[in-house]
């Protein structure tokens, strides 16, 4: 089962040779992929507790902050990586995550 979340950050890449050197703003998009078996509910896990753990870990967090607070180099592929950390820390069996910076851009991470 998926659940999606979006958040708005701000970040900078120093080492950026182009724009993205310059302090600057997106919303952000996270899809949380959980794999499981149907239970006897009939479902995976219910979509409010993923979104309670996501929320608590992840987009509170990361929402309206400036992420080079958070890490060193928040480059898209870094986030989404810590946001796995700390799902999977937090308990959530995780085996995909999407985030999309723009629409048109995203990383993805597979178990
Ligand atoms: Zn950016």
């Amino acid at each position: 089962m998926t659940r999606t979340f979006s958040f708005e950050a701000a970040h900078q890449l120093p080492w950026h040779p182009g724009r993205c050197r310059r302090l600057h703003g997106h919303h952000y998009r996270l899809e949380v992929t959980v794999e499981g078996p149907v239970g006897p509910n009939g479902v995976v896990v219910d979509f409010a507790d993923v979104a309670a753990v996501a929320e608590r870990e992840v987009v509170g967090p990361f929402d309206h902050s400036y992420l080079n607070d958070v890490m060193g180099n928040p480059t898209a592929e870094l986030i989404a990586a810590e946001a796995w950390k700390r799902l999977e820390a937090a308990g959530l069996a995780v085996v995909a995550l999407r985030l999309w910076e723009t629409a048109e851009s995203c990383v993805e991470l597979l178990a």
